[in-house]
């Protein structure tokens, strides 16, 4: 192996890997660190986002969702089952199947561009200098024209509630579970505390969701957060608002939960609690002293819009710098970045970045709320149209929820849109696309959408901004 190369990347996470795949693509000399420890002990590149994050629980959400759409779906469609049954074993087995297939396909990827994949631990010494510390413990510097950081982020610990691995668990510990609890507290009614809510409500665990703020889904259009909280609550999903937990204790019926509201002081006892509070940038013992790279109060490395350090050739990507905590940013980034190291024009638009809740119904939405529009005193319009006359949201059987488009009077602009139904994560590329070549509410009005499929909704939502919906009411 050699010792010297152009890009070294520290993180091989959906932000670090695709950097260092693009890189030698670009015919850069690059190599990939990463330090990733699975719990048998076995090492995998793919970060949290394909061991711990993004893919597992997406696994998890599809199968217990198959299994609820088995006990409430199956009867209407005319299918019996004679005995429906769990094996979660096998649903874990499957999660971990998928993980290791995808993780394993980035070895492979590596192999194919020329990337030395590195397992072990980095540490930027500065002036280019790279120390890299392998498996068994042995140190080694290297040395790069170019080091991107890409440590990316690790769950936020309460110590008030501290993880103990098993019973208070973080979000990777609640995709592990070997049995469903009868009892499953929530802290925290952010994107992953619903999903794993979710995950465990519907192999029939009572959930009760603890969040700190009074409002409810904060990040997303209040018109859609609404929608939101009545499927969740009709789905058994106990949320609780401005509940501030302010401690745990164990004993033999389980773990008691100590919390704030409105009404004084309240207690909860359940079997687990999840602590789905946020994720920190990660980047403890990462930068040694007189790097150059600056380091803010919560421990983002801080970059411009290009992800520049200070620190000539140091660059940084992913959950370890701001914006949203969101694996397709990071990977557009780490892409960008490694674009730009190779004299190319490259850049990110943080103004069209989707984002995906994949409870059911999905929600997604990209750009601006109706209330940053509000705020951004922009002069608006909206149209929304439901999922339930759609055709092909009946055949499926899943007609809850409606698109939502907010545009720009002025110019025809659309700055957002919000979907909550079926595939909602799906549906809103197109919206993305829309945005990201600036399109017109008339562009998608004038695109032909296939019949029957769930995107005819995003063109009646369209239609309805102007009010021209064709098969329901305009709103
Ligand atoms: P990471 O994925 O955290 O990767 C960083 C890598 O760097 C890790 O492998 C780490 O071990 C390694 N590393 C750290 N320090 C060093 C060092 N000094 N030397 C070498 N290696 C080091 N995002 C989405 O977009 N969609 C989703 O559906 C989604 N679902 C999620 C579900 C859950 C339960 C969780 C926890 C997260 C989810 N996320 C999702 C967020 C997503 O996982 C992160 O945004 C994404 O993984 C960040 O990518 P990254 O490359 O910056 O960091």
């Amino acid at each position: 192996m050699t010792d010297s190369f152009d890009v070294i990347v520290i993180g091989g996470g959906p932000a670090g890997y695709p950097a260092a795949i693009r890189a030698a693509q670009n015919g850069l000399k690059a190599a990939c660190i990463d330090d990733w420890k699975n719990r048998d002990g076995s090492r995998a590149f793919g970060g949290t986002c394909l061991n711990a994050g993004c893919i597992p629980s997406k696994a998890m959400l599809e199968s217990t969702e198959l299994y609820h759409r088995a006990q409430v779906e199956f009867q209407a469609h005319g299918i019996l089952v004679e005995k429906l049954g769990l094996d979660l074993g096998t649903m874990q087995k499957r999660k971990g199947e998928i993980v290791k297939q995808l993780t394993g396909g980035i070895g492979a990827l590596f192999k194919a561009n020329k990337v030395e994949g590195l397992q072990g631990r980095g540490r930027f010494l500065g002036d280019g200098k790279v120390e890299y510390t392998d498996t068994g413990g042995k140190k080694k510097t290297l040395t790069a024209r170019h080091v991107v950081l890409a440590t990316g982020s690790t769950p936020i610990e309460l110590p008030s509630v501290p993880f103990d691995g098993k019973a208070i668990v973080d979000s990777w510990g609640a995709l592990e579970f070997d049995a469903v609890p009868g009892r499953l507290g929530v802290i925290g009614a952010g994107v992953i505390g619903l999903e794993l809510g979710s995950v465990w409500r519907r192999l029939g665990a009572e959930v009760t969701v603890l969040e700190a703020m009074d409002q409810f889904l904060w990040m997303a259009d209040e018109q859609i957060a609404r929608e939101a909280a009545r499927h969740f609550k009709k789905q058994g999903l106990d949320i609780r608002l401005g509940a501030k937990v302010q401690g745990a204790k164990k004993g033999k019926s389980g773990v008691t939960l100590s919390y704030e509201d409105k009404g004084g002081r309240q207690e909860l006892t359940v079997d687990k609690v999840i602590v789905c509070v946020g994720r920190r940038p990660y980047s403890d013992e990462l930068l040694a002293d007189g790097t150059g790279v600056t380091v803010d109060k919560r421990g983002f490395v801080e970059v411009d819009e290009e992800c520049r350090t200070g620190a000539k050739n140091v660059w940084a990507v992913g959950d370890l710098v701001r914006g949203p905590m969101l694996a397709h940013k990071g990977t557009e980034e780490g892409v960008m970045v490694a674009d730009l190291i190779a004299g190319k024009i490259a850049e990110v638009n943080y103004e069209v970045i989707p984002s995906v809740i994949y409870t059911a119904p999905e929600i997604a939405w990209v750009g601006k709320t109706e209330a940053q529009a509000k705020e951004a005193g922009i002069d608006y319009k909206t149209g929304s149209f439901p999922f339930a006359p759609n055709g092909r949201a009946k055949a499926i059987g899943q007609a809850a929820g409606f698109v939502k488009i907010i545009a720009n009077k002025r110019n025809d602009a659309i700055i957002g849109a919000h979907v909550i139904g079926p595939m909602a994560g799906e549906l809103v590329s197109e919206l993305v696309v829309a945005m990201e070549f600036q399109a017109s509410v008339e562009d998608i009005q004038r695109t032909v959408h296939a019949h029957p499929s769930l995107a005819e909704v995003i063109h009646e939502a369209a239609l309805a901004v102007d009010r021209k919906a064709l098969h329901g009411v305009n709103r």
